[in-house]
């Protein structure tokens, strides 16, 4: 088990080194194939430099060849992929659910998520297109390992969610979410279901509104500015992907 764990971890900074490669390179249109390279330099990396974690520790945070500061964007994404791999190794366990398909399949998702999250902080821009194959994915996990009814109800979480998201675009006529917000609301949707859907877009627009509080308080923010959004709504997503039924069972005890 330990061995598996700690397997699931190293995969986890292998892909997540994978990731901001992804998360660089589609913003800027190159291929995510070429070497990488130092973003102020331009000096390509040896493999020694691209150890993940490892590397930006035992460098100093510092390009070995001009000395300016690598971003934290890599280690902490490196890190973060590795935490969530392992926790849905875990997770997947304890539910006795472990299987290729759906770990394969939730692996595929959290690495999408994590690259959509990062794009928004970085580039205040969602890219839709990975959200779109992940809801296609989606779609099909959900038809090949769900009942009809089950099926059908997420499908059609997904496109109420999405709705939800259209009229709040209209609504405020585009300021604040964009059209990124009704996709990433669809995949949500489809992946969830219903009641996960709702704790999911509950638990996004807390931790938003906590989030904008603290960073107003501290002067980071003004009153009004609008603050990329996925990465809360993805936030919402994981948590109840990983635990929306304890977080239910312990809501509807409350009544
Ligand atoms: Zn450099």
């Amino acid at each position: 088990m330990i061995l598996y764990l700690l397997l699931s971890f190293i995969l986890g900074t292998a892909v997540g080194s994978f990731l901001n490669v992804v998360i660089d390179r589609t913003t800027r249109r190159e291929s995510i194939l070429g070497r990488s390279y130092c973003d102020h330099c331009r000096a390509t990396l040896s493999t020694f430099d691209l150890i993940p974690i490892v590397s930006f520790a035992v460098l100093g945070a510092k390009c070995r060849y001009c000395k300016k500061p690598i971003s934290w964007q890599y280690p902490l994404v490196e890190t973060v992929t590795a935490i969530l791999f392992l926790l849905t190794f875990l997770i997947l366990v304890s539910e006795n659910n472990l299987s290729l398909a759906t770990l394969a399949y939730y692996l595929f998702l959290i690495s999408v998520v994590i690259v959509v999250a990062v794009v928004d902080i970085k580039f205040s821009l969602i890219p839709t297109t990975f959200v779109f194959i992940a809801s296609f994915i989606s779609l099909f996990y959900n038809f090949f390992s769900f009942s009809p009814s089950l099926f059908a109800q997420h499908t059609a979480a997904a496109f109420l969610s999405a709705l939800f998201f259209l009229i709040i675009v209209v609504a405020t006529r585009g300021r604040g979410m964009g059209e990124g917000d009704i996709i990433l609301g669809f995949l949500i949707g489809m992946v969830l279901g219903i009641k996960a859907t709702l704790l999911s877009l509950f638990l996004a627009f807390l931790l938003g509104a906590l989030v904008s509080l603290v960073l107003i308080l501290f002067g980071y923010k003004k009153f009004g500015q609008t603050i990329p959004f996925a990465p809360f709504l993805i936030s919402g997503l994981l948590i109840s992907l990983y635990w929306a039924k304890p977080i239910l069972d312990w809501y509807l005890m409350l009544y």
